[in-house]
């Protein structure tokens, strides 16, 4: 049963409690008007009876007391209290005034008129007196009949009173227990009446007070100790308590606001971390492969829901390719043309089922007509465009790119940016390492790589050719067409080197119009044949300047294969030597080295 239905139930309960005391008390007051009334009309008659005795037998009192003393003041009394008596009825009316029923008023008459009638014996006995017969007068007076009807009148006198006593005492007694039971009664449904408002009372105050205090109290502990799950009980009521509930609420939804807020605070702050610690690794990549490692480690921590490829362009070849992935992205080609990606088409970041429709990109399966909530990030730096940043959804029912949609455009640039780096430290390397005018790897190259190479044949146990190659009298170029021409024929020499060496990839500049020619795994004979075709190439060059034609450019070269000639510390110089050998041998041809050059190396 409902709160409010208990409560109008005892309200109800009460106010007919309360009618009902108010009806038993006004009983009780009236039942005790009744034994007032009841007492009044008792002494009313008590006063009314009082001298009953002296009035009914007053005349014979007077007779007896005259004829006793013979004074004649008595008989005077005796004659005006004769003279002045009413009737029977006139004087007991005031009797019936006072309540005393009709049956007791002829009761009462009766012992009257008894007493009246002894006036005939008083009359004859006062005669007797006055004629001088005191005995016959005391005769009459004092005699048994005279008594004996006297002392009727006084039983019927006192009859009259015991009645009238026993009757009024048995009134008073009735209306006194009337009374007594009214105000027991009134007694009783005010107790009633006042525990029921006390139970109301409790019973109000432990559900609308009590209870709720001690849960709003349980809930207000909770929330003093951060505990937010503390949920407020639903009160509705409209007093202190509701007022001090809905505050409790609003507190606690203000803690609640203020909770989300730290969590996306610190969610915040936790990426930017994220982000700075990316940027850094990023910045401090040497090679495309630290980058790829970093992209790779840090995106599925960014971005948990979204997996994702990172795309390279290959600029010779106009095509974007991927350099890396994370987290299994299953719908982007790997390599596709730039025009496939309209990110990269227009420099902008491009997501086709996001907020505003647009059209999916080519190098994206389509999984049915809706197109995948993909996001392609171009990676541009310096208004050049490097690469893209793909990313889809893990899960197609999963909301992976609603998050960090943010971040990851200053993720794009900051990739980017470290692309761009790269690259342009890898020109800058490479111009370091390359030679300008041929393009050759440089002596510093040569160096590193000449070290590598010696250390792989050691370790594989094969040969290592070596080709020492000059460019024969070459300062009379300089000298009769210039120093321009000069330049033209050690690129055109650097490029027959380069193509004749393609597969191995190992031709380098020495220095001046110098150049050395690595061939890993040739023996020598195999080295010696690919001398004499580079000889030969390089004689058969048609060179040309605005000055005419240059004439025929020829070369010397030194081939020297350790372990076969020398040990691998030696092999330049062998090589060296054996071209020297080959200019004294008089130019234009290939020398094989032999057991002096080494020693003349040493
Ligand atoms: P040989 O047949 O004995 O090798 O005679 P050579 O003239 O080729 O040798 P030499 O060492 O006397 O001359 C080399 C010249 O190459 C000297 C230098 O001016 C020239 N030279 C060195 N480097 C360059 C260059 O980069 N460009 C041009 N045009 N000339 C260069
Ligand atoms: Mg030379
Ligand atoms: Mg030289």
């Amino acid at each position: 049963m409902r709160l409010a239905t208990i409560t109008n139930w005892a309200y109800g309960a009460t106010v007919v409690l309360t009618i009902a005391s108010s009806t038993t008390m006004l009983l009780a007051s009236n039942a005790q008007q009744r034994e007032r009334e009841a007492v009044e009309q008792r002494y009313r008659l008590d006063q009314a009876t009082a001298t009953l005795g002296d009035d009914i037998f007053a005349l014979s009192d007077r007779a007896r007391q005259y004829v006793n003393s013979g004074d004649a003041t008595y008989l005077v009394g005796y004659r005006a209290e004769a003279a002045a008596l009413k009737p029977v009825e006139q004087r007991i009316a005031h009797i019936g005034d006072a309540g005393a029923s009709e049956s007791e008023l002829a009761a009462l008459g009766e012992a009257v008129r008894l007493a009246d009638l002894l006036r005939d014996e008083q009359s004859a006995a006062l005669a007797a007196h006055e004629k001088g017969d005191e005995a016959q007068a005391r005769q009459i007076l004092f005699g048994a009949e005279y008594e004996r009807q006297l002392d009727r009148a006084e039983m019927d006198l006192r009859r009259f009173q015991d009645r009238l006593e026993s009757r009024t005492e048995r009134q008073v007694a009735a209306a006194t227990d009337l009374s007594r039971l009214w105000k027991r009664m009134s007694e009783i449904v005010l107790a009633l009446t006042a525990l029921l408002v006390l139970c109301v009372l409790y019973f109000v105050f432990k559900q609308r007070v009590l209870h709720p205090v001690v849960k709003l109290s349980d809930v207000v502990n909770r929330l003093a100790r951060q505990d937010f799950e503390a949920e407020p009980p639903a009160i509705d009521q409209i007093d202190e308590i509701g007022d001090m509930a809905q505050a409790i609420r609003i507190f606690r939804e203000n803690g609640l606001e203020r909770l989300r807020l730290e969590a996306e605070r610190d969610a915040d702050r936790a990426m930017r971390d994220l982000l700075s610690r990316m940027t850094q690794r990023l910045q401090g990549c040497d090679t495309m492969d630290d980058l790829k490692e970093v992209v790779g480690r840090f995106m599925p921590e960014i971005a948990p829901g979204l997996a994702g490829c990172l795309y390279l362009l290959d600029r010779r070849r106009n095509r974007v390719v991927e350099a890396t992935n994370w987290l299994d992205p299953l719908h982007s080609r790997p390599e596709f043309s730039a025009l496939a990606c309209w990110a990269l088409r227009r420099g902008v970041p491009h997501r086709p089922a996001g907020a505003s429709i647009d059209v999916p990109c080519d190098h994206v399966e389509r999984a049915g007509d809706a197109p995948l909530d993909t996001l392609c990030l171009p990676l541009i730096a310096q208004r050049e465009t490097l690469g893209l940043l793909y990313l889809e959804p893990r899960d197609a029912q999963g909301d992976g790119l609603t998050g960090p949609e943010i971040y990851l455009d200053i993720l794009a640039e900051n990739i980017g940016l470290a692309v761009a780096n790269l690259q342009l430290r890898e020109t800058l390397r490479e111009m370091a390492l390359a030679d300008p005018l041929t393009g050759l790897p440089n002596r510093r190259q040569l160096d590193q790589l000449l070290e590598v190479q010696l250390a792989e044949a050691g370790r594989l146990g094969r040969d290592l050719g070596c080709l020492m190659v000059d460019v024969d009298h070459f300062k009379r170029f300089n000298d009769v067409h210039g120093h321009d021409a000069g330049d033209m024929i050690l690129r055109e020499v650097g490029r027959v080197l380069a193509n004749a060496t393609r597969e191995a990839g190992l031709a380098f500049r020495y220095g001046g119009e110098e150049f050395m020619v690595l061939l890993p795994g040739f023996s020598a004979d195999q080295a010696s044949a690919r001398a004499e075709e580079i000889r030969q190439r390089i004689a058969g060059l048609q060179l040309g300047s605005e000055a005419g034609n240059l004439g025929p450019v020829t070369v010397s070269i030194g081939v020297a294969i350790t372990p076969l000639h020398c040990p691998p510390d030696r092999l330049v110089r062998t090589a060296d030597a054996a071209l020297l050998r080959a200019k004294a041998m008089g130019r234009d041809r290939v020398e094989m080295a032999q057991q002096r050059d080494a020693f003349a190396a040493t």
